[in-house]
């Protein structure tokens, strides 16, 4: 049954037909030297009525992997025959993208501002044009972030899974680790969700550079979430993927000061007390192991080698002795799950890869 034809979808005070796709500036506020200061979106509404779907990146500045993320999205030929409207918003912090800082110029963190408000702080007003703009007006969201400056993430989605539709959209992004994340922070994605719009947290790679398999699982992750939302075509009905589960997640401190050096890759399985690194003085003649607190999954470090008593070190999601968490950790570092499931046309296109 053909779905009915979409109705105009409109932002910034500018109706976007149905087939058609146009770039709005919705205005932040003035930089300091009077030039004007927008925050770009891109409305793709298709000809047929269907879910809206926000994706924006660089809620934190210095966060650049979505943007290519999204460029490489937006190139997808699919989105011919989208199914309701994509609107992607690839820099949400413009100020901080910018001066490649995770914060706004009052030192703010964006994703601890939200929901805000029009007479706030210039990162509280900000938070509130989002949630006026995009979150009002979109029914599912999904918010690309990476690791902060210095600190590598590996694929992985965050999302409040008691919500059945931000468990089907984080169960089809596809990477294997998802972290059930409940708590009041002020993010985004908190907000969205207390007003009904279900969001996942998508966190791979690292700030301030580019992680092309981060990327790529991103890629891959948006147009999961799209064909399991019925807004792209799907010729064969979608496997549910087996997903490592975890409830929460602890940073390893350094328990010294001194050199890192790491025995376990990102994405490993870790037994409790496994070594996870070495720390040694500048002569090398004092060692400290570093062990994990608990049986899980490492989902972070830090990029440093330099250290300092009580620095994060590696950051570890709470999987207990689930069975089969190797098996899903290595079918997807070995690309299997780049592949799986894919239409032919999406499989074809240049961009995705
Ligand atoms: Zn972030």
């Amino acid at each position: 049954m053909a779905s009915p034809r979409a109705k105009p979808f409109i932002i910034g005070g500018t109706a976007i037909q149905p087939g058609e796709r146009r770039i709005v500036d919705l205005p932040v506020t003035d930089l300091s030297t009077h030039t004007p200061m927008t925050m770009s979106v891109q409305v793709i509404c298709g000809r047929r009525a269907g879910p809206s779907l926000f994706v924006s990146a660089a809620v934190h500045g210095d966060e650049i992997s979505g943007v290519e993320i999204i460029r490489r999205v937006l190139k997808l030929s699919a989105l011919r025959r989208l199914h309701g409207t994509l609107v992607v918003v690839p820099i949400v912090n413009v100020f901080g993208f910018i001066a490649l800082s995770r914060y706004l110029p009052d030192r703010r963190d964006l994703n601890r501002s939200f929901p805000g408000s029009p007479r706030g702080s210039l990162a509280g007003r900000l938070a509130h044009l989002f949630l006026r703009e995009i979150v009002d007006k979109c029914t599912h969201g999904i918010d690309l972030h990476t690791g902060a400056v210095h600190r590598v993430n590996y694929p992985q989605i965050r999302a409040n899974l008691d919500d059945p539709e931000a468990s089907r959209m984080a169960a089809s992004f596809g990477v294997p680790v998802v972290i059930n994340a409940t708590q009041r922070d002020g993010s985004l994605r908190q907000a969205a969700i207390e007003q009904n719009v279900p969001v996942i947290v998508y966190e791979g790679g690292e700030a301030l550079r580019f992680d092309e398999m981060s990327i790529r699982a991103g890629v891959k992750g948006v147009v999961g979430v799209m064909r399991a939302l019925n807004m792209l075509p799907t010729k064969q009905a979608l496997k549910p993927r087996k997903l490592i589960i975890a409830q929460s997640s602890t940073w390893v401190r350094a328990p010294a000061s001194g050199i890192l050096r790491a025995t376990v890759a990102m994405g490993s399985q870790v037994r409790e007390k496994e070594c996870l690194a070495h720390i040694s003085n500048s002569f090398g003649d004092h060692e400290v192991e570093v062990q994990a607190p608990c049986d899980g999954v490492v989902i972070g470090r830090t990029n440093l080698p330099l250290v300092h008593e009580g620095d994060g070190l590696f950051h570890i999601a709470r999987v207990g002795e689930a069975k089969g968490v190797a098996k899903i950790l290595d079918s997807f570092s070995s690309g299997e799950h780049y592949a799986e499931g894919l239409t032919a046309e999406l499989a074809d296109d240049p961009h995705l890869s």
